[in-house]
């Protein structure tokens, strides 16, 4: 600690990129072993009707059960897992998962009528197999493949646009829908809408951060809405965090809501009797 006072700049920064070095590197191995010991679990969040507030669907979010770190988010180590070769598998674990509790709520809450989003990353969506073990999923899991909702971001489009276009027309015959994540953040969103087939967008939380205090953010997603509502596309605004914006939201005609307002992620059994008050 003093050399570093002595030298300076210098041998703080070497410092640090010897610390970020290794927890970089220390993160792959984890990963691996994330993987091999299957430390992940999926939390929940619920997607409102916003006119009246009923509960349409669940959204499935991945966490990582770090040995030593705690609860791991999602950003800390999807792209690490994309470039390892390992989002596949963790993808693949995802929606089986995804599919077997949506199963096991539907027996047990009978009546329920909810929509499962499972979130899926450009590596797996490359993949020809892709489609093939979504059927086999949903085969063995007995889910209704309309019940389903396959969200993807725009960055599937920019490498592979082809064999992606294939995998989506190939999901979409399955019945499975297919919804246009963190709308708006990408690139030529347009182009995108007007060559895959969508059924849902997803306006990112950028958006309602900014439409309290921007009149021209609010007039975006008007315009997002009207293009919905000509495309026969369902709109959801992600990232409700007060009352206000949740109003504004419903002036507009937004016709689903996400966010803290109207719950937080949970995990599974929290999830169920928070479902299961609106039965
Ligand atoms: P996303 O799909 O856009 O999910 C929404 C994110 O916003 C989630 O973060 C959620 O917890 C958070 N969120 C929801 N409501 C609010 C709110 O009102 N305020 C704020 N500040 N945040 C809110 P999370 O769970 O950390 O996930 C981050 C991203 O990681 C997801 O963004 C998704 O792109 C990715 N991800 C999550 N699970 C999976 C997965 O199973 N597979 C893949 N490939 N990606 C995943
Ligand atoms: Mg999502
Ligand atoms: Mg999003
Ligand atoms: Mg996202």
């Amino acid at each position: 600690q003093a050399k570093r006072h002595d030298i300076g700049g210098y041998a703080m920064f070497t410092a640090t990129m010897h610390e970020s070095l290794v927890s970089a590197l220390e993160l792959r191995t984890d990963l691996q072993n994330a993987v091999a010991r299957n430390e992940f679990y999926l939390v929940y969040q619920t997607i409102h009707d916003t006119a009246t507030g009923k509960i349409t669907g669940v959204e499935a979010l991945i966490r990582w059960k770090h040995p030593k770190r705690g609860i791991v988010t999602p950003v800390a180590f999807i792209g690490t897992a994309e470039e390892m070769g390992l989002i596949r598998s963790i993808g693949r674990w995802v929606l089986q998962e995804a599919c077997t509790q949506m199963r096991t709520w539907r027996d047990r809450l009978p009546g329920l009528d909810l929509r499962l989003s499972v979130n899926t990353s450009a590596e797996e969506l490359k993949d020809p197999q892709f489609t093939i073990e979504l059927q086999d999923i949903l085969t063995k899991t007995g889910l209704d493949p309309h019940t389903l909702q396959i969200e993807v971001t725009e960055s599937i489009f920019l490498e592979n646009p082809e064999i992606v276009g294939k995998t989506l027309s190939s999901i979409r015959a399955l019945g499975v829908r297919i919804a246009l994540d963190d709308f708006g953040t990408g690139y030529s969103s347009l182009s995108y809408l007007d060559r895959y087939a969508m059924d849902t967008i997803k306006i990112d939380r950028l958006f309602v951060t900014r439409m309290s205090t921007e009149p021209r953010t609010m007039a975006i997603i008007g315009t997002i809405v009207a293009l919905g509502r000509v495309l026969d596309l369902e709109i959801v605004a992600e990232g409700i965090e007060d009352s206000t914006q949740l109003k504004a939201l419903l002036d507009v005609g937004c016709g689903s809501v996400q966010g803290y307002l109207l719950s937080h992620p949970l995990d599974a059994n929290d999830m169920e009797e928070f479902i299961a008050q609106q039965l």
